[in-house]
Order: structure tokens, then sequence, then C-alpha cells
């Protein structure tokens, strides 16, 4: 199959998954368990469909690096155990690892509360030719943060700016940093990983249960499991307030991790095979240089 065939037909597939206007979004149209249509004996032919979608992301990925115009940014952002790390694994497996960077964020340490929350993301952005993944990002400001005012409070931010508006001001600066960095040549890609309850019950026991997966489960991820009700309004407001043409995001189902995976994968070769990337051409004067390079190799003692 063509790559143009193989990117319309990625088009189509993730294509109802992503928001890029969240104003009537509501998390409860997309159900986790959707697996498109796809019946679990598709499992094979979908695990197929995502080994052609890694070569052709890793095509497109050459393409990138060659041309040195655009930088690729993928969020990724989900509740524990829904499955971001294997994503992030298999997805990008097909990239040649000198053109993709992984930045994980954590709970900020002190140097980094010394400084406003863009700071600490702004040093992990992808240079042009790259793709740069955020495994949780910026938008735990809005999430984690919004979850636990105890950590707002730990940000020691000037008390006459910890008003009602803090979140719709800290949307309006991520849709204003999100668009300063697509008119600068960065193309964004937001995931949320839609896992339901009963699943993260279901992968948490078995971390608990095999000893190999024991060093998955940390017992913070009880906590926050509590706090479900609370994560699931700040994602869905989160996403109607930062969802853009330019920077959409895709909520993806993640009770199956092998349609999340193809959906995501199928995503990222939709955006990245808009951008039209081209091998740079080689001019008529490089040509020359390039025959008389060959003549020399060829004539070499
Ligand atoms: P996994 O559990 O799959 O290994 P993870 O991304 O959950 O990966 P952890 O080390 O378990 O990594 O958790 C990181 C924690 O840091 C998350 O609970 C996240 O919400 C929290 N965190 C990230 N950014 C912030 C922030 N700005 N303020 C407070 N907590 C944050
Ligand atoms: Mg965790």
């Amino acid at each position: 199959m063509k790559l143009n065939e193989r990117i319309r037909k990625a088009h189509r597939f993730s294509k109802p998954y992503r928001i890029e206007d969240g104003k009537r979004f509501r998390l409860a149209d997309i159900d986790p368990e959707d697996t498109g249509g796809l019946k679990s004996e598709d499992k094979p032919r979908a695990q197929e469909a995502l080994q052609a979608g890694i070569e052709t992301l890793a095509e497109l990925q050459d393409r990138l690096y060659a041309q040195d115009r655009w930088a690729v940014l993928l969020v990724f952002q989900a509740m524990d155990a829904a499955g971001k790390d294997g994503v992030i694994k298999h997805v990008m497996s097909g990239i040649n690892p000198q053109g993709c960077q992984v930045a994980s964020f954590k709970a900020p340490s002190a140097e980094e509360l010394d400084h406003d929350y863009l700071w600490r993301c702004q040093k992990f952005l992808p240079e042009r030719g790259r793709i740069g993944i955020f495994n949780r990002s910026y938008y735990e400001e809005v999430l984690v943060v919004r979850v636990h005012p105890e950590f707002l409070q730990a940000q020691k931010l000037p008390a006459s700016l910890l008003g009602k508006k803090i979140w719709d001001q800290r949307y309006e600066d991520i849709r204003n940093f999100e668009r300063y960095l697509g008119r600068n040549g960065v193309l964004i890609r937001k995931f949320f990983l839609h896992v339901s309850r009963q699943e993260q019950k279901r992968r948490f026991l078995e971390r608990l249960e095999n000893p190999a997966k024991n060093w998955k489960f940390s017992s913070a991820d009880l906590k926050e499991r509590a706090c479900w009700g609370r994560y699931r309004e700040a994602y869905e407001e989160m996403i109607r307030a930062t969802a853009t043409r330019e920077a959409p995001w895709y909520v993806v189902p993640a009770d199956n991790k092998w349609f999340t995976r193809v959906v995501v994968a199928a995503a990222i070769i939709d955006a990245m095979g808009a951008l039209d990337l081209k091998y740079p051409e080689v001019g008529k004067e490089q040509r020359a240089g390039l025959a008389a390079a060959q003549k020399a190799l060829r004539e070499e003692k």
C-alpha cells in the first residue's frame, strides 16, 4: 500500500476519537471499552495493522528528521495503569532513537517549584526534525493540582494570584502556549487514554498478584483512585477548554490495550502525514558535487 493510502486510512480510523472543538465534549460519550466495531477475533488483524503503522511512522520520522523543519510533540495523559508506558513503548518501537525523546513529569522538585510551571516542560520540547513525547505534562497543572489543592499551595505563588479564576487562566495560558508552539513549527497532538474504573482495578490487582509486576504498583495509586470522580471532572473540563484544531485531544478508549495502540499510531500517522514531509531536494550544484565525489571514490586506488 502506498504511503498516501496508509495515511488516508489512519485518518479515517482515528477521526472518531479526535476532539478539536471541546465545547460540547462529554467524557461519557466515549466508552473506554470501545473497539471501533472490531471484535476480539479481529485482534490479530489489529496487531498486523499496528505493525504496519509502526513501519509507516518510521518512514515519516525519517523524513521529518531529514527535512528538519517541523517538530512533533505528543502529550500523554491518563489515570494510573491506563497504559501510557505500553503505548509509548509499542507505538514508538520502530522509530530511530536519535530522532525521538521521552520526558516523564512527576511531582515537581524544589527547583522546579521556584519557577513558573511551564519552565520544566519547555526544557524538554523537541528540536526541529524530532519527536518529543511527554509522559504526563503541563496538563498535570489542571489535573492533579486541581484535585489536590495542597499542591497548588506548595507552588509558592503570591496569594493574590490564587483566585477562583486560576483554572480558567491556566487553560488560557496553555492554549496560548500551544498556539505559540504551533506557529513555530511544533505539531502538537494530545492523548487521553480513557480507562474505566473497573479495568484499572483489574490491572492493579494483576500488579499486586504477579511478583514481576509488583514494582509497577505504588500505594499512591489507591489514593488517586479514591479521587476518581474528581479526576473525571477535571479531565472533562480540561479537554473542553484546551481542545483546538491545531492541538486536538484524542480521547482513546483504553480498556483494550491492542485497540488503544492502533488508535494512537493512526492518530500520529494522520498528523504527520498531513505535514507533507519530504526529503530535501538536491540542487543542480549539489548534484554536480555528488557526482564528483562518486567519481573520486570509484577512481581511488
Ligand atoms: P507509572 O505509574 O505508570 O509508573 P506515572 O506517570 O504514574 O507512571 P508516577 O511516578 O507513578 O508516574 O507518578 C507521578 C505522579 O506525579 C503522578 O501521580 C502525577 O499526577 C504527579 N505529578 C505530575 N506532575 C505534577 C505536578 N505538577 N504537581 C503534583 N504532582 C504531579
Ligand atoms: Mg503512577
